[in-house]
């Protein structure tokens, strides 16, 4: 695999993969172009350099047929304003004879931007004829595409196969990915504290098993804590839980003293009387909660806990929020944890934050440049923790 730094492109047609999967208002409006601007460097460094840019990607879930709702002629004018005016041509299909000309017209500096790649079945199956169609238009591929290194597309795992290897390499994006999730897997300085939280134990099982084998400390949060704490006698009232789950909380519980793994789980709670944000709550330790209430944030004992935690640290992941933050009554925990994840990382710890809602928190409070990395990988990331193989990084490095 090449080198995006120490690569020329001149004269080159660099065909890269992105991931502009962002969220559109009703109108088209585009209301988070986090993902388009984190694509930004990988193309500047093209263009700037005399190369032209050919953009793939995939917007929402097509299903393999076109639609409206889901073209990606809506986020043109939108990434012409953010390369500062450079014009974005469009190619209303992503193969065949239009894309091909389109393609071959191109000059130095200008932009091409596919049409959705899932417009086509062919795309999420993997095929390979498509992926080599979508090959010949470029001379160069580019994976910058982190959030979708985990699914084996053709566009993101299948097509590296037609380049050779001098002439496929990851973008700035995918390889700061990379090397940051890479850091805490593989380099992390201790002790390291992951922080696991959002809704259901089920999703998590496998990262903690992960980390029950890396990490010093695992603290739990959000409405997968309520299974864990059920899993101990505590009556959780009306909480998120998930019952048929109870044993291998348990069994995690267990895993972790074997292993010397400080397992974390709240103390108290902030107990709501309904899902709600204007709902009444109480603040209460794990043997009060009681039917008809249900725990939508971590209480202040069990804030001040993981502080502690958090502040003693030298590597942190967090992953999923401590409570329901999109509601102001409940968002305090996952505020706090978040202050603290910036306060250890000015005194020199390495924070890693991924997965989606995470990410949405950390955004939320306005602290996203006070941690070390802030993953857009939110599936691709879980599974490179929880220890799989991603297909859009290893069909590069074969
Ligand atoms: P996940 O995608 O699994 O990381 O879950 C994130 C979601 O979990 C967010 O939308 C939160 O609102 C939700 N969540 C966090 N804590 C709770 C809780 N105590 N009860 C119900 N939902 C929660």
């Amino acid at each position: 695999m090449a080198n995006i730094t120490n690569f020329h492109f001149k004269d080159k047609k660099a065909l890269i993969r992105v991931d502009f999967n962002v969220p559109l208002d009703d109108k088209f409006h585009i209301t988070d172009d986090t993902r388009i601007k984190a694509a930004l460097p990988t193309i500047q460094k093209v263009i700037s350099e005399g190369g032209s840019v050919i953009l793939m990607s995939h917007l929402g879930r097509p299903k393999g047929s076109a639609s409206e709702k889901y073209s990606l002629k809506h986020l043109i004018a939108h990434l012409s304003t953010l390369l500062n005016g450079v014009a974005v041509k469009f190619s209303a299909a992503c193969i065949g004879q239009a894309a091909t000309q389109a393609s071959q017209d191109l000059k130095a500096g200008e932009v091409l931007l596919l049409e959705n790649l899932r417009f086509h079945q062919e795309e999420e199956k993997g095929d390979e004829a498509f992926a080599k169609s979508l090959a010949s238009l470029g001379d160069v591929y580019i994976n910058d595409a982190f959030g979708t290194a985990h699914r084996a597309h053709a566009s993101t795992a299948i097509i590296a196969k037609f380049f050779d290897a001098n002439s496929r390499m990851f973008g700035y994006l995918m390889e700061a990915e990379v090397n940051n999730a890479e850091k805490v897997m593989h380099n992390s300085e201790y002790p390291f504290t992951a922080i696991i939280g959002g809704a259901k134990v089920s999703d998590k099982i496998l990262i903690i098993e992960m980390l029950l084998n890396k990490a010093s400390n695992i603290i739990i949060g959000g409405g997968m804590a309520y299974t864990f704490l059920k899993s101990q006698g505590f009556n959780v009232g009306s909480s998120l839980c998930e019952n048929d789950k109870l044993d291998l909380a348990n069994e995690l519980l267990n895993k972790a003293k074997l292993k010397g793994v400080n397992f974390y789980l709240p103390l108290d709670s902030i107990m709501a009387d309904q899902f709600s944000p204007e709902a009444q709550s109480k603040e209460v330790e794990n043997a009060d909660m009681s039917d008809g209430w249900m725990g939508l944030d971590i209480g202040s004992k069990t804030i001040g806990l993981y502080q502690n935690v958090v502040l003693n640290s030298k590597t942190i992941l967090w992953n999923g929020p401590m409570g329901v933050f999109e509601f102001e009554k409940f968002q305090n925990g996952t505020k706090e944890i978040a202050l603290a994840i910036a306060e250890a990382t000015r005194q020199g710890a390495f924070s890693l934050i991924g997965g989606g809602d995470s990410v949405a928190a950390i955004n939320k409070f306005h602290l996203a440049n006070d941690v070390s990395y802030v993953s857009t990988g939110g599936g691709a990331l879980l599974e490179y923790f929880e220890g799989k193989e991603l297909p859009g990084i290893t069909a590069m490095k074969a």
